[in-house]
């Protein structure tokens, strides 16, 4: 049996929720939910209209607390997009803020407005069984149409208390983030995380280098991003002192759901003396690794396994592969109880996704002796077979970022009558510089890394495509 919020009741005068314009104490967000929770018991899925709010944090509370799940929906999607995610979810209803106005698809369901107070004391949390479906949170889509993601309350919590254990994450610990709350990264880590830790979650509402900077200089102790928001924040160092004192007296910067370009991480490092704690996961499996704490070795990797996860590597044909020699590319594939239990409604897909009861995270990675993975992209979109070499794209994004005149980089293969597939490079030129020659990139990347690593292929942008979490959508980068 699980309970996932152990220290809901123990210290009701705490600061649990802060956000913008509301803080909730635990023995507030504990009545709040309570009494939403009793409304909800054994009623379906629930889909809750996921704005960046308190409202957001106490109904996906009080669903897990009543035990059903929770389904938190993007509110910027378009409707297309929603329209999907009503009928492949088929909630029963829609909680949201009062003040909100919900669009078409959702606002045909019976709604229900989120409660900030009550009455009533909260009830004591209820155990569910630990398989019992806690959140269907829907994948980025970065390589194809989001899937639904059935994720348990025992997932939850292993996958919780493993990051505890590495990050030494404690009831004192304030995690300040302007992260979105219908992903694992803003909603399991960045809100259920400190809530099971009886700490306190301080959110920015949106992002911004001021709102990180008087965050963590009131008392945040953890800093939540995404690679895109490290960059708006190195950007910002040079002209911020108090955003440089704020993040050096941070005691943990955190970067996931992408790769954390090492230019970023440098100059930050060189600003502030802080390295970036990198972390792997994915809606499918949480967090499967993570970098140590004070470990000198680790810029460039996502770290270690966590503690109750296991990870190996295999070929293409699904063979273990040692890997340790820190130069063998592999897939990267997790056992473990913090995986999902499935794709909703999609039981072929499911299937797919498993290998001898190993999930397949479709990341491709080497391993060092210490075992910290570093990875080299996604099987599907960066990985680029070119002349008989396995080429990833990310080290030669990595390299093009280097360059002075290049802003932003992403690789990618086309199908290439000579070669297999070809190295294209998408690049957005550094602001006011004139752009750098394709041949003068190409020589650059050759140069740093290897010849058959040299971009055949040059192409400018003024952006580069992302989704809401920042990620680069490869697949709309062709022709
Ligand atoms: P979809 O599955 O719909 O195509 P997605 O895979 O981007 O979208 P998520 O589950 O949100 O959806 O993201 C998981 C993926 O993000 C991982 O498989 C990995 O490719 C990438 N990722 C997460 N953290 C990191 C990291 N620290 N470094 C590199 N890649 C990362
Ligand atoms: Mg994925």
């Amino acid at each position: 049996m699980t309970s996932l919020f152990p220290a809901l009741h123990s210290s009701p005068e705490r600061p649990a929720l802060a956000f913008p314009d509301l803080t909730l104490r635990y023995g507030e967000l504990a009545a709040a939910a309570g009494s939403l929770a009793a409304h909800l018991s054994g009623t379906g899925r629930i889909a809750v209209w996921a704005t960046p709010a308190p409202e957001t944090a106490v109904a996906v509370v009080a669903a897990l607390l009543a035990g059903v799940a929770a389904v938190p929906v993007n509110p910027n999607i378009g409707e297309r997009e929603l329209a999907h995610i009503v009928s492949d979810s088929a909630p029963t209803a829609v909680l949201a803020a009062a003040k909100d106005e919900l669009p078409g698809p959702l606002s045909a369901l019976p709604r229900i407005d989120v409660p900030l107070t009550s009455e009533a004391p909260g009830t004591p949390p209820v155990e569910h069984d630990p398989l019992t479906p806690a959140l269907v949170i829907y994948t980025s889509g970065t390589t194809g149409p989001p899937k639904g993601v059935v994720i348990p309350h025992r997932a939850i919590a292993a996958n919780l208390d493993d990051l505890a254990d590495v990050w030494h994450w404690t009831a004192d610990d304030v995690v300040v983030h302007g992260l979105p709350l219908f992903h694992v990264h803003g909603l399991v880590l960045g809100v259920l995380g400190p809530l099971r830790r009886g700490g306190t979650v301080r959110h920015l509402g949106r992002f911004s280098p001021e709102g990180v900077a008087d965050a963590l200089s009131g008392n945040g102790t953890m800093l939540f991003g995404v690679p895109t928001m490290y960059h708006r924040l190195a950007l910002a160092l040079p002209d911020s002192p108090s955003l440089v004192a704020a993040l050096s007296g941070a005691r943990l910067l955190v970067s996931g759901s992408a790769a954390l370009p090492l230019t970023d991480h440098r100059w930050i490092t060189g600003a502030t003396g802080q390295r970036i704690v990198e972390r792997y996961g994915m809606t499918e499996t949480l967090m499967n690794t993570s970098v140590r704490l004070g470990d000198t070795q680790a810029a460039g990797t996502v770290g270690q396994r966590l503690g109750s996860v296991e990870a190996r590597l295999t070929d293409d044909s699904g063979a273990p592969i040692d890997g340790s020699d820190g130069e063998t590319v592999g897939e990267i594939e997790v056992r473990g109880p913090h995986l999902f239990t499935g794709y909703l409604g999609r039981p072929e897909a499911t299937a797919a996704a498993f290998r001898d009861g190993w999930f397949r995270t479709g990341d491709m990675a080497v391993r060092d002796s210490d075992g910290r993975f570093r990875i080299v992209g996604r099987r599907a979109t960066d990985l680029i077979k070119s002349g008989g070499y396995k080429i990833g794209a990310g080290e030669i994004e990595n390299a093009l970022l280097e360059h002075p005149g290049v802003a932003e980089a992403a690789v990618t293969g086309a199908p290439d009558t000579d070669l297999g597939e070809r190295i294209v490079a998408w690049v957005v030129p550094s602001h006011g510089a004139e752009p750098p020659s394709p041949g003068e990139l190409a020589d650059h990347v050759a140069r740093l890394l290897a010849p058959h690593k040299r971009p055949r292929e040059v192409r400018f942008l003024t952006a580069l495509p992302r989704n809401d979490m920042g990620k680069v959508m490869k697949r709309s980068l062709d022709g």
